[in-house]
């Protein structure tokens, strides 16, 4: 069935799940363009102007996965929630793959995912939505004030949220940075709640 949507996207990929409670995973990443966030340590600048990433049919996306067949679907960017995920959601339902939001939460929730990651930033803090309904809570962790936030989202979570499962708590230490990594050891052995999350797909060289 042709819809005729488009999203801006900045790239298509079969790879695995790098990071995160379902690390080792096959995955297909839909990376779509734009962010307005501005983290400092963005490994994925590029993504940020949307407009210099073309449009790309929702149907094509599909295609991407359905011919790799992965265990799972990721919808990353850049900040997918700021583009409608709606179409794309539906037109991806009948593969009966699982869909994965990772977002940093600064935008309405839009689609509907079998598990979202919320990995929300201190210096734009989440939407209440997103608070209330994550699965896997993912903090980068530079600096002991991380660790703080990351705690203060962990409440946040189970405030908005008390009727459902809390959401997986991991922690993730800034790519190259020991004294994130350091910290992120240190607050696990406290809290035993919490899990190290590393993008091993970066040690493997994959995208
Ligand atoms: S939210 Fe993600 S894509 Fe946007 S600037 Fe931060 S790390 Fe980069």
């Amino acid at each position: 069935m042709t819809t005729g949507h488009v999203l801006r996207v900045m790239e298509q990929f079969h790879s695995i799940q790098g990071e995160g409670v379902h690390t080792g995973r096959s995955a297909v990443f839909l990376r779509l363009a734009g962010c307005t966030v501005g983290c400092p340590w963005c490994d994925t600048k590029a993504s940020w102007p949307i407009h210099s990433h073309p449009l790309v049919l929702v149907e094509h996306l599909v295609d991407t996965v359905r011919q790799a067949h992965p265990a799972l679907v990721v919808i990353t960017g850049g900040e997918p929630l700021q583009q409608d995920l709606t179409a794309l959601c539906q037109a991806l339902a009948p593969l009966a793959i699982p869909r994965h939001l990772e977002t940093s939460g600064v935008a309405p929730l839009s689609g509907s995912f079998e598990w979202i990651t919320l990995s929300p930033k201190r210096h734009q803090p989440p939407q209440g939505d997103l608070l209330a309904c994550c699965d896997e809570l993912k903090v980068i962790v530079h600096e002991p004030a991380d660790l703080e936030f990351a705690m203060a989202m962990a409440t946040a979570c189970k405030a908005r949220g008390p009727s459902r499962q809390a959401p997986q708590l991991c922690l993730q230490p800034g790519a190259g940075s020991a004294t994130g990594t350091h910290l992120a050891i240190r607050h696990i052995q406290k809290h035993p709640q919490w899990r190290l999350s590393l993008q091993i797909h970066k040690w493997l060289g994959l995208p």
